[in-house]
């Protein structure tokens, strides 16, 4: 048995040698099928369902071709073009994420003078506020 495995093993190996394998945009299309799955099920394949049970299947073949594709600098690039659009869209949403956070916590306005961004902690009451950028002073209720 063990053999068994290890010669299986063996032969996938050798199967994927000169093959692209698994990167950051096959790992993205993976969980994306897992979660066109799930909502899929969820629609009980009607409607919204069925397109979804297809795009899924559409993602699982198109990320498996990629895997096993020999094309490894085409491949590459594809990866490089994914994770450059990632950033573009992840990284907005992340600051705009963290902004909604901090309004728990803090109040966020402009300098009067210059109009930089500022921000401080809530329930301070009536605070002297000094502008970092231009020192303009002004008062802000908190
Ligand atoms: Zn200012």
């Amino acid at each position: 048995m063990r053999n068994f495995m290890s010669n299986l093993r063996n032969r996938f190996a050798r199967f994927m040698y000169g093959r692209y394998g698994l990167d950051q945009m096959g790992r993205f299309m993976t969980g994306a099928v897992m979660v066109c799955l799930v909502i899929s099920l969820f629609f009980g394949g009607r409607g919204i369902g069925t397109v979804l049970y297809w795009i899924a299947l559409i993602l699982l073949i198109w990320s498996y071709f990629r895997m096993f594709s020999k094309n490894v600098s085409r491949r590459y690039q594809e990866n490089v073009r994914f994770l450059a659009l990632k950033r573009k869209i992840a990284g907005p949403i992340a600051k705009r994420w963290a902004h909604l956070k901090q309004r728990r916590t803090h109040v966020f306005f402009k300098c009067p003078s210059c109009g930089q961004k500022m921000r401080t902690l809530k329930g301070q009451g009536e605070k002297q506020i000094t502008c970092p950028k231009c020192h303009t002073q002004f008062t802000k209720k908190t």
